[in-house]
């Protein structure tokens, strides 16, 4: 294999991202992947981009809002450069309300988020529209915030970028070991200025030598149903549940069993259909089209793992995005491509793998607040 500045491993949402940030700044770069691009957890059909609850704040919440906030941009420039679509629009969320306390809490959300985001606004509805009905006898607490993305196609089109870039992407690698800035991949041991371990939920095995226990998989299971849903539909979520209308038909999720990898689905997908179905009677009757699952890269903060792997020079973590993987992926590349180029970043200290147990602390606190992901 042919040396690069950055050799990233893993073309998932981080590997490609960071791919074409360190691209952009004048690096050569190789991406291999033990499948292909998108084939990990950044090829499921959920792709909800939702803010956390603007009242308990956090520097994650915060990152990921300013990421929510730049994404539509990047997204521009990046469907402008291809020619290929991402799916991505901003169709907002509601969230049923099951009773006093619920309608009470989000009354109290609204203050919040007109002082937490930018440009975007949380209100309360009594019904959801007739063409997108909703179960919701306390009404509905609605954003204009949320968005969502095709992942796969947003995996497709920046494969597309990277290569537009000079950037080669070659499937069917495996990175077995990694070092200060080299990699194990078959027999031979290939060297870069920089090696970004971007391997989904493996990067936490890769990088165990210098960040033991640093995450661990957490099993996902999410359907796609066939239905043109009408063009006022607004991605819905309940307690473990996702309803996210696309162009391509209605994507529901998500299960999470916490250190299960494999990539089957079972009736635990069933069970969240069926909760769909009951909630949103647009659903009822749309036939299930794909059955997916994968296994999300749960670091131990619960918290994006982002920046240098201390005591392995040249070596860099790009991995924990957890629930929210896809909706923070760019914002994360481009702190990651500011370090490896040596410029200034916007990473919080947080996530950085300098040291994993403090650094979990009080993300452990604040997580067990909402969750925006699925
Ligand atoms: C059911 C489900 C629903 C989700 N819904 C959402 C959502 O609505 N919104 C959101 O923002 N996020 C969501 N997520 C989370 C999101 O999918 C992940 O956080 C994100 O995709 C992680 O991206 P990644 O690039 O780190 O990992 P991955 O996409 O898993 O990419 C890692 C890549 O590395 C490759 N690889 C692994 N090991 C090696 C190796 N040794 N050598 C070479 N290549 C290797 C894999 O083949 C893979 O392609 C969801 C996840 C699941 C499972």
């Amino acid at each position: 294999m042919q040396a690069s500045d950055v050799l990233v491993i893993g073309a998932g949402a981080f590997g490609l991202w960071t791919a074409l940030a360190c691209l952009e700044r004048g690096m050569s770069v190789t991406v291999i992947d033990e499948r292909a691009p998108g084939a990990g957890a950044s090829g499921g059909p959920v792709g909800a981009l939702a803010p956390h609850a603007p009242e308990r704040w956090s520097a994650k919440a915060d990152f990921q809002l300013r990421a929510l906030v730049s994404l539509p941009e990047r997204i521009a420039a990046l469907e402008a450069r291809t020619g290929l679509a991402t799916g991505y629009r901003r169709i907002g969320r509601a969230v049923p309300l099951a009773d006093a306390a619920q309608r009470a809490q989000a009354e109290a959300r609204i203050a919040a988020a007109a002082r937490r985001w930018p440009g975007a606004r949380m209100w309360i509805e009594e019904r959801a529209p007739e063409a997108w009905p909703l179960a919701a006898p306390w009404g509905l607490q609605r954003d204009d915030l949320t968005a969502r993305i095709d992942p796969a196609a947003l995996c497709a089109a920046l494969s597309v970028a990277v290569a537009q870039e000079g950037g080669r992407i070659l499937p069917g690698l495996r990175a077995r070991r990694v070092g200060p800035g080299w990699a194990q991949i078959g027999a031979r041991r290939v060297r870069a200025r920089a090696v970004v371990v971007a391997a989904g939920w493996r990067s936490f095995a890769l990088l165990a030598p210098w960040l033991p226990g640093a995450g661990e998989p957490e099993h996902g299971q999410a359907a796609l149903l066939a239905m043109r849903p009408p063009p006022e539909a607004f991605a819905i979520q309940a307690r473990g549940l996702w309803i996210v209308p696309h162009a391509r038909g209605v994507a529901v999720g998500s299960t999470a069993t916490r250190r299960r990898a494999d990539r089957r689905t079972d009736a635990a997908l069933e069970a969240v259909i069926g909760r769909a179905r009951a909630l949103c009677p647009a659903l009822e009757g749309a036939p299930v089209i794909r059955r997916w699952a994968a296994a999300r890269p749960r670091a131990a903060s619960r918290a994006p793992l982002v920046g240098p792997v201390p005591g392995a020079q040249g070596l860099f973590a790009a991995t924990g995005g957890f629930k929210i993987g896809v909706a923070i992926a760019h914002a994360a590349a481009e702190a990651l491509g500011a370090m490896i180029a040596r410029q200034p970043h916007a990473m919080p200290d947080e996530f950085l793998p300098r040291n994993l147990p403090r650094a979990a602390a009080p993300w452990r606190r604040a997580e067990r607040s909402e969750a925006p992901g699925a």
